[in-house]
């Protein structure tokens, strides 16, 4: 395929290519990264994982670096010259979308701090790490930058592809009309979600036409809703339609929650609450599952079981390691509820 020109459409770019007399519509797609510059090293590693396992070079799509502080230009730099195709922007994030509402008691939030911290839960004295999970609940999508995309695939410093990705999964999102990808899934911890589950029934049960009729529900409650499960997919590697984020039902479904303070009283995490809604908002069969990606994020490896996907992927994964189908995962109960094939191979009972 050669690309011929660029025409910019306003919010979607129209490659004119020539293959016979077939026109190809380029996704509107963007890569996104939350970083801070202390993570320029991890940040650097992802970046090479993705060049080295994904054909970006192909489609040319963008990279979006978000950041609460504004980046040094020693990172800008170094990114910069880490990319062989597709624009990267570095953009702060403004002070609204990281910074505490006025209805949060800001000492209730210290003391709640200090009682997660005694009950040993990771990160319970972080406040950073709450406007985080803030952020990446309710407003990355919300940025100017982003703007112009309709699917995101969020990659955080430090992980890895350990297997070669030879299709486009942004092209896969598009075509199948997705609006929610992954590749991982497990059980939360309790401790960080109190409340969640009440709040997000609450606004469900006063929504009810935003409830999609063929929802997963069932993965996110095994017991038909009175309880929260903890599944959720593992929001560090995800991709997402923007269009299902920036809808009335997504948007005001964040509201509610956050109205209630969880993500500074608890510390809610955006894992949960994408799953949550993703689980009650979207049809079941636009959920995504991305197998085989070899994807690496401490403490979890995905490794295909499969010797000849393994070496067919390229894969440098240790197969006795995969979790992605392990059976504390939530992997399996979601291909059961999507009426989907479990694989035969079973990963190792001891890990
Ligand atoms: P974990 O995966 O839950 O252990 O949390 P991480 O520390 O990996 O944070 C999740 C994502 O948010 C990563 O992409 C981090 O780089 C990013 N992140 C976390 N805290 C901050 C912060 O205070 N500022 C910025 N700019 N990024 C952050
Ligand atoms: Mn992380």
């Amino acid at each position: 395929m050669e690309r011929v020109n660029d025409i910019d459409l306003g919010k979607f770019k129209v490659w004119n290519a020539i293959t016979g007399t077939k026109q190809e519509t380029k996704i509107s797609a963007t890569f996104f990264s939350l970083v801070r510059n202390s993570e320029l090293q991890g940040m650097l590693d992802s970046i090479k994982y993705l060049n080295e396992r994904f054909d970006n070079a192909k489609y040319g799509y963008s990279w979006v670096f978000a950041n609460e502080e504004p980046f040094l230009e020693t990172f800008i730099a170094a990114v910069r010259s880490a990319f062989t195709s597709g624009t990267p922007h570095f953009v702060q994030i403004p002070t609204e979308y990281w910074s505490y509402p006025d209805f949060i008691d800001q000492d209730k939030a210290a003391k709640e701090r200090a009682k997660l911290d005694r009950e040993r839960v990771m990160y319970a004295k972080s406040e950073s790490y709450r406007h985080m999970c803030r952020f990446n609940s309710g407003f990355f999508f919300e940025l100017d930058v982003m703007q112009q995309f309709r699917y995101y695939w969020r990659v955080e410093p430090n992980i890895k592809f350990q297997c070669d990705l030879p299709t486009d999964l942004f092209q896969e999102m598009a075509d199948g009309g997705y609006v929610y990808g992954w590749t991982m899934s497990m059980p939360e911890g309790r401790k960080t979600v109190v409340g969640l589950w009440e709040a997000s029934k609450k606004f469900f049960e006063e929504n009810p036409s935003y409830v999609h009729p063929n929802n997963s529900m069932q993965w996110v409650s095994s017991s038909d809703g009175s309880e929260y499960n903890m599944c959720h997919y593992w929001s560090n590697f995800e991709l997402g339609d923007m269009e299902f984020f920036r809808s009335d039902a997504y948007r005001e479904y964040f509201k509610a929650l956050d109205r209630t303070g969880g993500y500074f009283y608890s510390r809610w995490g955006d894992a949960p609450v994408h799953s949550i809604a993703v689980s009650f908002l979207a049809d079941k069969l636009k959920i995504r599952h991305f197998d085989n990606t070899g994807y690496y994020h401490k403490p979890n490896q995905g490794c295909p079981m499969d010797d000849q996907l393994r070496k067919d992927l390229h894969c440098d994964c240790e197969p006795t390691k995969e979790w992605t189908w392990h059976k504390f995962s939530c992997t399996q109960q979601f291909y059961k509820l999507s009426g989907l094939e479990i694989p035969k191979l079973e990963p190792a009972e001891e890990y």
